[in-house]
């Protein structure tokens, strides 16, 4: 049965608890590895489309002012080299990222700011420029006076002429952009590429763009400029998938064992329990207890009902046994005492006044401090001056002397009865028979199942009943099933019969209709 599953240890066995948390620890931890990928994978995206926009535009800044420049150095181009060189050099000079700029009319070099007066054709300096566009660049590892040296030559045509203009030969380190862009660890290196030729920073000599390693991650064009730069990324890195793997083991660890937890906690009986309080998953069940001799219903005895979503109907027995060992019998129990409250006021619409309502109690609640507390707003609760409380009580709840005197009278100071519940049970009956004072005792159904079936327990219930007269006790036979049984108890003296025969424990509604039907006890002997 599924309840005794829920109740028993192993409900969710350790090895179960940990499997699930070990798999909503592995989805925890791929799920978290994911996102955080994701994200990182973002970052750096949104990283090299900020540094290669930060570096295109210092680029075109550059290449901007330097074609001013040019600009303003036109009217040297009508003078000879003699009376222009000064500006020429003090241009160069001032002009950090220039090496040398050359002053070129009809295609011929004529004059430079780092050697003066020359001659020499353009085509010479720089083969791949072309004289007849307004401005053009070209990547070259040398000219004809400075070999081996890397160097971008750029051409500035002069307005209206057709091969007149300046020539400029660029340095660009590109150490700096490099460095500049360390904050970004993953920009491996970044290249300048015009036309096949590219100067990357991570080599000293110009290369073919067909021998740059593999495919940029970004490529920017230069506005205006027929120049391109390209950056080189990987788009993961060994410490960000470190990093990654590592915050996501930690992060599947601590949602999976948050996972096995909260598992452990929740399947834990008591919480089942305290949930079923919460969910108003309890409900009670009252039994008649009848009076001989008339078998007039005297007062009900109040049982508790657990309709479990899952597990059904589960038997007092075993959640009451629960809530004890758990200590969480008194929320119960409370518990219990608001619903008896509701359904008063429908009973007592059927039953008269001084019906007896019969309690059971745990002994660890009546031994609590919050048990008068409780009691008394119970009785709040109930209506006014109707029904007649009596509390049953297990010989298990008298063991505690001294503080069982003080509560018994403590509750017949409130005008409570006190039955003790199961008798015969027990080991120490009798002798807290003679102890306390007490008005019912209800003799446990074992004793009244073998009536006439098992002849020596006639002669000990007969004991039993015999002392209870003696101690001015009432009687409560339990668990009457036949009218032999309830003959023979009748024949004994016994004052009041409650089980089955009559009724069985029913809902509020069940009782009232029950109790408002026609009952026929005929095959039971009314003694007179
Ligand atoms: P109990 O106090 O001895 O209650 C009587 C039990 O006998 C009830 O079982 C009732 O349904 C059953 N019964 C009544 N007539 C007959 C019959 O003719 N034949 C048979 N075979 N059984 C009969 P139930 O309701 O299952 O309760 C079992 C036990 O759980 C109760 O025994 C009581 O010890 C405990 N319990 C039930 N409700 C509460 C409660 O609200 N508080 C506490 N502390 N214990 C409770
Ligand atoms: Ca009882
Ligand atoms: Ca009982």
């Amino acid at each position: 049965m599924l309840y005794k599953k829920i109740f028993s240890d192993n409900y969710l066995s350790k090895k179960q608890i940990i499997s699930t948390g070990f798999v909503i620890g592995l989805v925890a931890a791929i799920l978290f590895g994911s996102i955080f990928s994701f994200i990182q994978y973002k970052k750096r995206d949104a990283s090299y489309t900020d540094i290669s926009q930060d570096m295109g535009s210092y680029l075109t800044t550059l290449f901007s002012q330097l074609q001013a420049t040019a600009k303003d150095m036109q009217p040297l181009l009508a003078a000879n080299c003699t009376s222009s060189s000064r500006e020429l050099t003090s241009r160069a000079a001032f002009n950090l990222n220039v090496r040398t700029f050359v002053l070129v009319r009809d295609g011929i070099a004529f004059c430079s700011s780092a050697t003066g007066e020359m001659s020499m054709p353009l085509k010479e300096i720089a083969p791949s420029l072309d004289a007849h566009k307004n401005v053009d660049l070209e990547i070259t590892s040398s000219t004809p006076r400075i070999q081996n040296h890397p160097m971008i030559a750029a051409w500035f045509r002069s307005p209206g002429t057709m091969d007149n203009g300046i020539f400029a030969a660029i340095s660009i380190n590109l150490k700096p952009y490099l460095l500049f862009s360390a904050q970004q660890r993953n920009i491996t290196s970044i290249a300048l590429v015009v036309g096949d030729n590219a100067l990357t920073s991570n080599n000293e000599q110009v290369v073919g763009t067909d021998k740059l390693s593999t495919n940029p991650t970004r490529i920017t064009q230069i506005q205006g400029y027929p120049i391109k730069l390209y950056l080189f990324g990987s788009p993961w890195r060994a410490e960000d998938i470190q990093l990654s793997v590592l915050s996501s083991l930690i992060f599947g660890l601590l949602v999976g064992s948050l996972g096995a937890y909260i598992l452990t906690v929740h399947r834990r009986p008591e919480h089942e329990v305290l949930t079923g309080i919460k969910l108003d998953q309890f409900f009670l069940a009252y039994q008649p207890v009848m009076a001989i001799p008339g078998l007039e219903v005297r007062g009900v005895e109040i049982l508790m009902r657990w309709r479990h979503p899952s597990a059904g109907l589960i038997p007092p027995d075993i959640f009451i046994n629960v809530a004890e060992t758990q200590h969480i019998i008194i929320p119960l129990t409370q518990h219990l005492f608001k619903l008896v409250a509701q359904d008063a006021v429908l009973l007592q619409k059927v039953l008269p006044a001084g019906s007896k309502l019969a309690f059971n109690l745990s002994p660890s609640h009546l031994y609590s401090p919050a048990f008068k507390n409780d009691i008394q707003a119970l009785v709040a609760a109930l209506p006014q001056d109707h029904f007649h409380v009596v509390f049953e009580i297990t010989e298990r709840g008298m063991l505690k002397e001294a503080e069982a005197t003080e509560i018994f009278a403590w509750l017949h100071d409130q005008g409570f009865d006190i039955a003790v519940d199961d008798f015969g049970t027990g080991n120490s009956a009798l002798i807290y028979l003679e102890r306390f004072n007490l008005d019912f005792l209800k003799i446990d159904k074992g004793f009244i199942n073998s009536i006439g079936v098992n002849t020596t327990t006639t002669p000990v219930l007969d004991t039993i009943l015999a002392l209870a007269r003696r101690l001015n006790l009432e009687t409560v036979a339990e668990g009457v099933e036949t009218p032999e049984q309830a003959n023979w108890l009748i024949n004994h003296g016994v004052n009041y019969l409650q089980g089955y025969y009559f009724a069985p424990p029913l809902p509020s509604e069940a009782f009232v209709e029950w109790y408002l039907s026609p009952r026929n006890y005929d095959e039971i002997i009314h003694p007179s």
